[in-house]
């Protein structure tokens, strides 16, 4: 995989990294030398140092506007080897017990909590409550009633809540929405999104519903929904799912194995989308306008992400997600950057309502009406 640090040496352009806003600038700019930053950086403590969490740390090194300062873990020789490989110092490593103490530590500005989905929402509020600012990974809680309930301790906290979206951040997928917005496919009518993979491990903490919330729709559905939603550029108004089971043993009650869903969008546009941990080589994005189209594989996956459209392959460059997500989160927090499309607690609040509606109508077999 390309990292950022190829990319800028490729382009020249570290500012562009701070521009991603504007992706026809992205792609395209002249080459202008940047001064280097010298403005504040986030300083962030990761909680929950497992797959996830190692790739965010190692991409975070690449960063500009973000720096990896402290760990919070409850396996004291994970601890041992990211206080050596990162550098970070004794009094600013904690455990699951203690870390509330963060409250008194004036070197850490945020906490990105990479944990298993239902330890989040206890996780955010605590750090929160620390008065520090919090970014979740995906998805943001089990359900809409714990998402509200984050958002609303982070508001009370006066701190910033935002979640892990990397993809709100990747050129291509921006270039698409730019397209999208500039109304070069024409009216949107269709969108098809096939988020999935074969879960390995029957003993993973994906599938224990008390851990996961549920199964492939909490954890790789969701790229499809949140892909919907940022592809057709609307707020869906009903939905209506089936699920398919074909290994209980493995896929235990609670836990989905593959759902079928579909989103109405108050323009008439639908989306027809497909979440499974039972499929292989499902990462695939088709959206469909009366003038043109966009088809992205893979779409949603580490990258590069490929696609093209009707006027021709995709050619933004291609970076290392979760380094620009960090710098962009950094900039969100303390240069007051708006992002194309939203990361903060409200964002992932929208998927989760979603999700609900999704399981019910799955359950019921009826289409639910979604209110906005
Ligand atoms: P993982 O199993 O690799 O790591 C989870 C970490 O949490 C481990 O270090 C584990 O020790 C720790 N942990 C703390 N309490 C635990 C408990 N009670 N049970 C089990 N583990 C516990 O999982 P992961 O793949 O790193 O996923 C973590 C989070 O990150 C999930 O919410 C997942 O959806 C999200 N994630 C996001 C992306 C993305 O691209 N945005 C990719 C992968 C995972």
């Amino acid at each position: 995989m390309n990292t950022r640090r190829d990319f800028l040496q490729k382009m020249g352009a570290s500012a562009l990294m701070l521009k991603l806003g504007s992706v026809a600038a992205f792609a395209n700019v002249p080459d202008p030398i940047e001064p280097p930053y010298k403005g504040k950086v986030l300083r962030v403590a990761i909680m929950g140092l497992g797959g996830y969490g190692n790739r965010v740390a190692e991409a975070m090194k690449a960063c500009t506007k973000a720096k990896l300062v402290g760990v919070i873990s409850g396996t004291p020789s994970k601890i041992k080897d990211w206080q050596t490989k990162y550098n970070i110092p004794e009094k600013n490593c904690y455990n699951y017990e203690n870390f509330d103490q963060v409250k008194n530590n004036p070197d850490i500005d945020a906490i990105y909590v990479i944990t298993p989905n239902a330890l989040h929402h206890n996780q955010v509020i605590r750090a929160a409550k620390a008065g520090k600012h919090v970014i979740c990974e995906k998805p943001m809680a089990l359900n809409a009633k714990e998402g509200q309930e984050m958002v609303d301790a982070c508001k009370k906290a006066n701190v910033m809540l935002l979640v892990g979206y990397r993809m709100h951040f990747e050129p291509r997928t921006l270039e698409v929405i730019r397209m999208r917005n500039a109304g070069e496919f024409g009216k949107v009518m269709f969108f098809q999104g096939l988020c999935g993979f074969k879960a390995g491990d029957p003993n993973q903490w994906r599938l224990n519903k008390a851990l996961a919330g549920g199964g492939s729709m909490m954890d790789i559905g969701i790229y499809a929904l949140n892909g919907a939603r940022y592809m057709v550029g609307e707020e869906p108004i009903w939905v209506t799912a089936q699920e398919t089971k074909t290994d209980p043993v493995k896929f235990k009650d609670g836990v989905d194995e593959t759902i079928q869903f579909q989103l109405g969008f108050p323009s008439g546009a639908v989306a027809s989308c497909l979440s499974s941990y039972n499929i292989n080589h499902l990462d695939r994005f088709f959206v469909s306008g009366d003038k043109g189209f966009a088809e992205m594989q893979p779409s949603t996956g580490y990258g590069p992400i490929r696609g093209r459209t009707h006027k021709g392959e995709l050619t933004q460059p291609i970076t290392t997600h979760q380094t620009v997500q960090m710098d962009e989160m950094a900039a969100i927090i303390f240069e007051d950057h708006k992002p194309v499309v939203a990361v903060n607690g409200e964002e992932g609040l929208k998927d989760l309502k979603i999700i609900d509606a999704i399981y019910q109508a799955a359950k019921t077999g009826k289409k639910v009406e979604l209110s906005a």
